[in-house]
């Protein structure tokens, strides 16, 4: 009988565990299910959807290349794969362990009716592996960091079977166009063709970040130069593996810091798999006295932070490069993120939402474990009282050409002007004023945090 190969966030065919198992048994088969019900509001963003598009498709033309079938199917996943495992008359599938409750929670019930084999490959230690003297989680990077490294290197990775059977009459596959994942009127995309979503995409992405690694410590700060790897969305959608990554890279002088920040990867695995609802509630309970803005106004204030027009060009120039090709400058997602929480003391979930909706890299534990660092109401978070100053943190980081690309009405600014034009009297006519002024929204915001703690 044939076997199952269940794809979701490992798009690839590369040191992949459950496609290399699945062709070492004989005819195969890999399945996609598009679900839209299990997780919920986590349901795939709109940018994502543009850059699953592209990746099944690269996938499909990777697995046709050796034979193998791609059925695509929509529903709950895990009735989708029992159903295509009973048409095929399938006798094992085969997954990759996801952390996300609801991956979780899909192999769970899988597991129950069919012989599901879950293998490692998201991380770059296989959950459990990196555990306290005590044997629980680490809620804490630093000794979480100290304990991962003591498991590495990862296996390194295997090339893909080249081996693999198709079987040769698969079941019903839908057609990807009719899934209706790319945007039509308007095309919202077209700066999206920064991208090349799919394996051999993230491969030269890796291959030529591997010549700049010497430079990230140095460089990692600045969003005025592409001093990071981009490699986000890739290992989001698992098109390269974390331990490939490390064995790309791993002996080259100054990979440290990059494969530290690689780490953090884990360690936001590590913490949804501790608390799933990481999305939802707070680390540090005692802050959910923390009494954030609503009504109309801060509903206004939100959606000028969503537009990219609080009238703070560090800010703006941010949230117009999400916009625009669906990623941040980690820098300014910090800036950014900082702002909407402290300075317009708006609910940090509501920050997350827009975010999972706009990055092609969102990712539930990534996106959660930072958004709570930044509002400091996260297990491992700067305290809320540390209140990040965007007009210092723009000059400070040079971010002066970053604000020119992205904020078109400061194009012709100069260095000295563009990080705060309202100062110094020459913001152009059709540039907004700032939504609050730094001092006061300062105090406004130890203030609720005070009185969050009385
Ligand atoms: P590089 O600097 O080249 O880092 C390499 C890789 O390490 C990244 O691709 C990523 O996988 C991992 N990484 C780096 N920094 C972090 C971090 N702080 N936490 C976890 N992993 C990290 N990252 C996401 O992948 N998805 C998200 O949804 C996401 N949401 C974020 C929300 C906020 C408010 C903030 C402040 C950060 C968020 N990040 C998220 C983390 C970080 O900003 C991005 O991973 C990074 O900017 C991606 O660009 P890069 O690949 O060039 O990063």
């Amino acid at each position: 009988p044939p076997s199952i190969v269940w794809f979701r966030q490992d798009l690839r065919l590369s040191d992949q565990a459950a496609f290399a198992a699945g062709a070492a048994e004989g005819s195969v088969l890999a399945v996609y299910v598009l679900d839209d019900e299990t997780p919920g509001e986590w349901r795939i963003g709109g940018a994502q959807r543009w850059w699953l598009h592209h990746t099944l498709a690269a996938l499909a033309k990777s697995l046709a290349g050796r034979g193998v079938p791609l059925v695509l199917r929509r529903g709950r996943a895990a009735e989708q794969v029992a159903r295509v495992a009973q048409e095929a008359g399938a006798a094992r599938v085969h997954c990759l362990a996801h952390q996300e409750p609801w991956w979780r929670e899909a192999e769970d019930t899988l597991a129950r009716s069919l012989d599901l084999v879950r293998h490692p490959g998201r991380l770059l230690a296989d959950d459990g592996m990196v555990r306290t003297g005590t044997g629980g989680r680490f809620r804490i990077f630093t000794p979480f960091w100290r304990a991962l490294q003591l498991h590495m290197p990862p296996p390194s990775p295997e090339p893909a079977s080249a081996t693999a059977r198709g079987m040769a009459h698969p079941p019903h596959s839908e057609r990807l166009e009719d899934w209706h994942l790319l945007p039509t009127a308007p095309d919202w995309a077209e700066g999206f063709a920064h991208w090349t979503p799919g394996e051999a995409g993230a491969e030269a992405r890796l291959e030529a970040f591997a010549d700049e690694v010497g430079d990230y410590e140095q460089a990692r700060n600045l969003p005025s130069t592409d001093g990071t790897s981009s490699l986000s969305p890739h290992l989001h959608f698992g098109e390269i593996s974390p331990a490939a990554v490390w064995h790309a890279l791993d002996g080259k002088a100054g990979a440290e810091s990059y494969l530290r920040e690689i780490g953090w990867r884990d360690f936001a695995a590590n913490l949804i798999l501790e608390q799933p609802d990481y999305g939802a509630a707070h680390g540090r309970a005692k802050m959910d006295g923390l009494r954030w803005r609503t009504g109309r106004e801060a509903d206004a204030d939100f959606r000028a932070w969503t537009r990219g027009r609080t009238g703070y060009p560090i800010v703006d120039a941010g949230m117009r490069q999400l916009w625009h090709i669906g990623w941040m400058h980690n820098r300014v997602r910090m800036i950014a993120a900082s702002f909407l929480v402290k300075h317009l003391l708006i609910d940090w979930r509501r920050g997350q939402h827009w975010f999972w909706d706009c990055l092609v890299d969102a990712d539930y534990g990534n996106n959660a474990v930072n958004w709570q660092w930044i509002a400091g109401t996260g297990v491992d978070s700067s305290p809320f009282g540390r209140i990040m100053a965007p007009l210092v943190q723009s000059p400070k980081f040079d971010a002066a050409s970053y604000i020119r690309q992205w904020v078109p009405e400061l194009a012709d600014m100069g260095d000295a002007a563009i990080h705060d034009p309202h100062a110094v009297g020459a913001a152009p006519a059709d540039y907004p004023a700032p939504l609050v002024e730094h001092r006061a929204a300062r105090e406004r915001a130890l203030a609720a945090a005070a009185s969050a703690r009385a």
